[in-house]
């Protein structure tokens, strides 16, 4: 017997529609490429998003045809998350950290019709137009005065003109909810990317997951300020979750450094902000050197790479912001874990509360979990044993966009498919998770791991380190042993033997670095994870001292 309830489908074009009619006058503050600031309202995104759905049906796409973009996080961005994805188009959000020849590829491979960029990509779209034989239609996120005109792209048109005179009204289509809705490739580091392809009910379910009290807590008391990309991962779903609770949005634009985000959290009474940990040092840096206090944020969510315990405790201790540690990623839409307390660690003393604090916290419901050994049998949730974390969920990938890498799923006995993440973790009694590293970067010494995540959190709580990179080197003895690359903070000086006795009781014997690399910079990948490939690169005629 089936329940008599209504069949309506989970559509992204319904959050839109909600957030208009019950939260129209929410605001949704931008930081412009051109450097002012921008705001309107749900009321207006929702009105401009029709227009841009009036646009691409005048373009005769078709049901799941691709629009991409290039474009920072801000408003015309987010009327195209609406636009596209409403009209039942697949919004393909391209990361412009990206090299020109990886951009041309996925485009190619993404079958993109349109691209809309921002104009600080201009160079880019130049670099790549005559390589993306597909996209028929260039789209510059500016007003019809600011198109450049001797660009030599063709089929060049602005965004205002393209959709400012389009009628604001348009009646959402209604149609099946696992219908494609946005598409997201990830980094690649083997192999050619591969694409994660959203569905409007993954995309919906992830979003009622998102604003739970033991998620991101969302409501609309919050000013949110996705620091995150909207061109990775949909700003970790923040532009749906928003519009569900009907909170404002606040755009940081291209200006992501220090002083501009502290700007923006002040100006604009900012409460919630998510963001990777290399964007937070940036902003305590700034805070710590100018004195600055946090006048309204409550709350940040960090996640992407290991949060570090000593930014933990900066932003808890010296400036009251809780810090929600997250673990996710662009196959789970992002989010699979968050960290907060349960009620029965209330009444601990405050150390023990931040050791969990540190880990990358708890299923959300709706992420099934396990670790398992190299048989694939499931490992004890004890805190100690350590193995592959496999996950399943209705907003985790089932497969790539075109079958590419094949089917990445393992089954288990009842022939139900986990994904294989490609990270080592432990998952205490309690359920908290706790990532040891990427399998790929997990350092096996004497057939022991050492996990460089914990190598590279005790280097980054020393005073003089900004920033440090764990990897492992050949050794003959133990197949490979662990050495620390540090990039100094300005004026601040650490020699190699200081480091390395800071380590002295802070992590087992065996575990402590054979050496410390000083270098000027540590490369940053697209979504400003370490690259540790290109570290390794590097580093390749590195040798262990006496090895
Ligand atoms: P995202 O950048 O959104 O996290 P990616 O797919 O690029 O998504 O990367 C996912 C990987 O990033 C995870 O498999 C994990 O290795 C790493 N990661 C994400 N969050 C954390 C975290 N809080 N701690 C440690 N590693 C993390």
């Amino acid at each position: 017997m089936l329940g008599l309830m209504q069949d309506q489908p989970l559509l992204i074009s319904s959050l839109l529609e909600f957030a208009e009619s019950h939260h129209g006058d929410a605001e949704i503050v931008s930081r412009r490429v051109e450097g002012d600031i921008h705001r309107y309202t749900w009321a207006d995104v929702a009105s401009r998003a029709r227009q841009v759905a009036n646009a691409l049906d005048g373009e005769d796409l078709l049901f799941s045809d691709r629009v991409a973009t290039l474009a920072w996080n801000g408003y015309r961005h987010l009327e195209l998350y609406y636009g596209v994805s409403g009209s039942g188009r697949v919004l393909h959000t391209i990361n412009p950290r990206l090299h020109p020849d990886q951009i041309a590829w996925i485009a190619n491979h993404a079958e993109d019709q349109i691209l809309c960029f921002d104009l600080s990509f201009l160079p880019l779209v130049q670099a790549v137009h005559a390589r993306c034989p597909t996209i028929r239609k260039w789209v510059a996120l500016c007003d019809a005065d600011r198109l450049p005109l001797d660009s030599g792209v063709p089929h060049l048109v602005s965004y205002e003109a393209w959709m400012g005179t389009q009628p604001t009204d348009y009646a959402w289509p209604g149609f099946d909810e696992n219908s494609a809705s946005s598409m997201c490739y990830t980094s690649g580091t083997t192999g050619n990317p591969k694409a994660a392809l959203y569905s409007h009910r993954s995309t919906l379910l992830h979003a009622y997951a998102a604003c739970l009290p033991d998620v991101m807590c969302l409501s609309a008391r919050d000013a949110v300020l996705p620091v995150v990309p909207m061109f990775h991962v949909n700003a970790w779903g923040l532009p749906y979750s928003a519009a569900l609770v009907g909170a404002k949005i606040v755009f940081p634009g291209p200006a992501l450094d220090g002083k501009s985000v502290f700007e923006l959290i002040e100006s604009e009474k900012v409460t919630f902000a998510a963001g990777v940990p290399t964007v937070w040092q940036m902003l305590l840096g700034h805070a710590q050197a100018n004195d600055l206090k946090f006048s309204t944020l409550t709350r940040t969510v960090i996640g992407g790479s290991a949060c570090p315990p000593a930014m933990i405790h900066a932003f808890q201790e010296k400036y009251g912001v809780e810090v929600l540690h997250a673990w996710g990623m662009t196959e789970m839409s992002p989010l699979g874990t968050l960290c907060t307390l349960k009620n029965k660690h209330l009444d601990l003393p405050l150390e023990a509360q931040t050791a969990i604090r540190m880990k990358q916290g708890r299923a959300i419901f709706g992420v099934d979990m396990k670790i398992v050994d190299g048989n694939g049998n499931a490992l004890p949730w004890d805190g100690k044993a350590y193995g592959d974390l496999l996950v399943k969920g209705p907003w985790v990938v089932k497969e790539y966009f075109k079958g590419e890498g094949g089917d990445p799923l393992i089954l288990d006995a009842q022939q139900r498919g986990w994904f294989p993440t490609g990270d080592v973790a432990t998952i205490d009694a309690d359920g908290y998770l706790q990532i040891t590293d990427r399998s790929k970067d997990v350092i096996k010494s004497g057939g022991e791991w050492i996990s460089s995540i914990d190598i590279e959190n005790i280097a980054v709580a020393h005073p003089a380190v900004a920033m440090a990179a764990c990897v492992g080197v050949f050794h003959p003895k133990w197949d490979e042993r662990p050495i620390v690359v540090i990039v100094k903070k300005p004026n601040a000086e650490v020699t190699r033997d200081e480091l390395l006795q800071f380590y002295e009781g802070k992590t087992a014997k065996w575990q402590i670095p054979d050496d410390v690399v000083f270098m000027d910079a540590i490369p940053i990948g697209a979504t400003g994870k370490i690259l540790k490939t290109k570290l390794r690169e590097q580093l390749k005629d590195y040798r262990l001292p006496g090895a």
